[in-house]
């Protein structure tokens, strides 16, 4: 049987540190050189993915890597089939999830 390799908690609290700090500069940055801000969230996906953290997927556009602001770089709206889309403004990406009951459990269903 295969051991399982979990990592240690100690670990996994100074990877969360990083990945906070990681997202806090990359939120500094973006005014100021977007470039870097995109890399510091980028690093951040990186190690959240390696230490299996949990990161909101609406904070990183999976297809560019920028760090998403709403009302900055982030459109939020909402459609008759009762979904909210989040759209990226640097590359267009969007993502939707269901806000009432039914879509939820749509949603859940497929
Ligand atoms: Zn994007």
């Amino acid at each position: 049987m295969r051991k399982s390799r979990a990592k240690p908690k100690w670990v996994k609290s100074l990877a969360q540190k990083q990945t906070d700090k990681l997202l806090s500069l990359a939120k500094e940055e973006i005014d100021k050189n977007p470039e870097r801000s995109k890399r510091y969230s980028q690093l951040a996906k990186k190690t959240a993915t390696k230490y299996n953290l949990k990161i909101n997927k609406k904070t990183i556009c999976p297809n560019c890597g920028i760090l998403l602001i709403p009302g900055k770089n982030l459109k939020v709206r909402t459609n008759k089939q009762k979904q909210i889309i989040y759209i990226c403004q640097a590359c267009g990406q969007t993502q939707k999830t269901g806000y009432s009951r039914e879509t939820l459990k749509k949603d859940k269903k497929s």
